[in-house]
């Protein structure tokens, strides 16, 4: 009798052990995210009445994400956990593995602070990934890119964004009949704050590669609410990243 309770004490602690991770890792997958407060919410109702639905998204080439869009500080802290839980995968591209919060922001971000009515907001742009593999800022492409072909050319071409799931290789056209996706969107990003960049979430199309032109009042109101809702968030980085600059 001694032997058969003997043999299953490691198959039973190995099952609990494996039930436990599998607890954890479905608890970090099944995180309960906040939805959008009231006022956030309305803005992305107006803002993607009469837009194109999901289904439209899953078949396009992924033309919106030729540059990464902003997020805000909750995003980057989101993504950051995702990465160190190794979810961040794409199919093309590995990220640098091992890096501290403040090299990660710096590899993958450019930090802007914006003004609003309720004192600066900080925003992460999210790099582009250029047909040669090399991240760029997404201003470098915007603003003298468009201006200076040459830079394009040396640039190597933007790939898209680096958090798509692979490349955009026919740069700019895209190619028809082929999709990507986001690989920080999840069923709750358009309620909920998310991994996802919340310009991303805010961004949208009337039809199909047709970008919904930005009305400037609900951008604006946008970044005040946005400020408003998670407040003192230039304050709050500058904390965090002398916290975590050693590590
Ligand atoms: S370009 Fe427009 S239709 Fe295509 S994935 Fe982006 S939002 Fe959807
Ligand atoms: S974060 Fe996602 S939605 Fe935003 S630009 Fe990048 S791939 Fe597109």
């Amino acid at each position: 009798m001694i032997l058969p309770s003997f043999q299953r004490v490691p198959c039973l602690f190995l099952r609990k052990t494996v039930q436990f991770l599998m607890i954890i890792h479905m608890k970090q997958k099944n995180r309960k995210y906040e939805q959008f407060p009231k006022e956030l919410t309305e803005i992305l109702e107006k803002n993607h009445r009469d837009s194109v639905d999901s289904s439209v998204c899953a078949d396009c080439s992924g033309l919106c994400c030729i540059q990464g869009g902003p997020g805000i500080l909750e995003n980057v802290l989101f993504i950051y956990e995702a990465y160190e839980r190794g979810e961040l995968v794409r199919r093309d591209y590995a990220f640098e593995t091992g890096l501290s919060l403040p090299a990660f922001v710096a590899r993958y971000f450019d930090v802007c602070f914006m003004p609003s009515s309720s004192g600066s907001l900080v925003l992460f742009y999210v790099k582009t990934l250029t047909q040669n593999g090399d991240l760029v800022s997404w201003h470098a492409i915007d603003s003298y890119g468009s201006k200076n072909p040459e830079l394009i050319d040396r640039l190597g071409k933007s790939a898209g964004c680096v958090f798509l799931d692979r490349k955009i290789t026919e740069w700019p056209d895209g190619e028809p009949g082929e999709s990507r996706n986001c690989i920080l969107h999840g069923p709750e990003s358009n309620s909920c704050l998310t991994e996802k960049p919340v310009y991303c979430t805010f961004y949208s199309c009337v039809a199909p590669f047709e970008i919904r032109k930005p009305d400037v009042a609900l951008a604006t109101a946008w970044v005040d609410a946005l400020a408003e809702s998670y407040p003192d968030s230039t304050q709050r980085f500058n904390n965090i990243m002398a916290e975590n600059i050693f590590s």
